[in-house]
């Protein structure tokens, strides 16, 4: 079982848990250098999901409220560089992206579905009305905060669409750490 340890991580929207493998090690590597058509595809869609991703922060955020100053100290905790500029929007609909391409992408990985409780973009934290008082929810998506300050935006969204591509959203390592650390149910 070496290379096939089994994980438990709970969805934060589903009932229950779900049973994921652990990555490889071959394929932690793998996505450091991914094969040429996956880097075409993301170069091709980054720009799209960057534009979309910023865009949808600037409508979002003058909607949101602050943290309190409890989620602030989870944040810092969570490595949050800049809690205060951090935005919660409660919404019964994500937005999804106009851009076709970029649409169909989005809905195979399961963005705009029932299941989605909770999105960060940029500084602006989603969430569905069913989970506005989880604070699982919440530190699952402070924990994509803390990613974007640690890697910078460009390269998290680089990161995260390559992940989704190779490992899919339920084994992606950038989903995985935010599994790992939102706590317990
Ligand atoms: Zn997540």
């Amino acid at each position: 079982m070496r290379f096939n340890v089994v994980l438990l991580a709970c969805t934060m929207a589903l009932s229950g848990c779900m049973i994921v493998r652990n990555p490889t090690p071959q394929e932690l590597s793998a996505l450091d250098d991914p094969p040429f058509e996956v880097q075409s595809k993301v170069a091709h869609l980054l720009p799209k999901a960057e534009a979309w991703y910023s865009e949808t922060e600037i409508q979002l955020a003058p909607l949101g409220r602050s943290l309190t100053a409890d989620e602030v100290r989870t944040a810092i905790e969570l490595g949050v560089t800049e809690p205060e500029k951090v935005r919660v929007v409660v919404l019964d609909e994500f937005p999804m992206p106009k851009d076709e391409q970029l649409l169909a992408e989005a809905k195979k990985h399961g963005l705009g579905g029932w299941a989605e409780g909770g999105r960060s973009n940029g500084r602006v934290i989603l969430l569905k009305p069913r989970v506005t008082h989880s604070p699982v929810v919440l530190r699952h998506e402070l924990v994509h905060l803390a990613q974007q300050d640690r890697m910078g935006r460009t390269a998290f969204l680089r990161r995260y669409l390559i992940e989704l591509e190779m490992m899919g959203y339920a084994r992606s390592p950038l989903e995985l750490e935010a599994y790992a650390k939102q706590g317990a149910r």
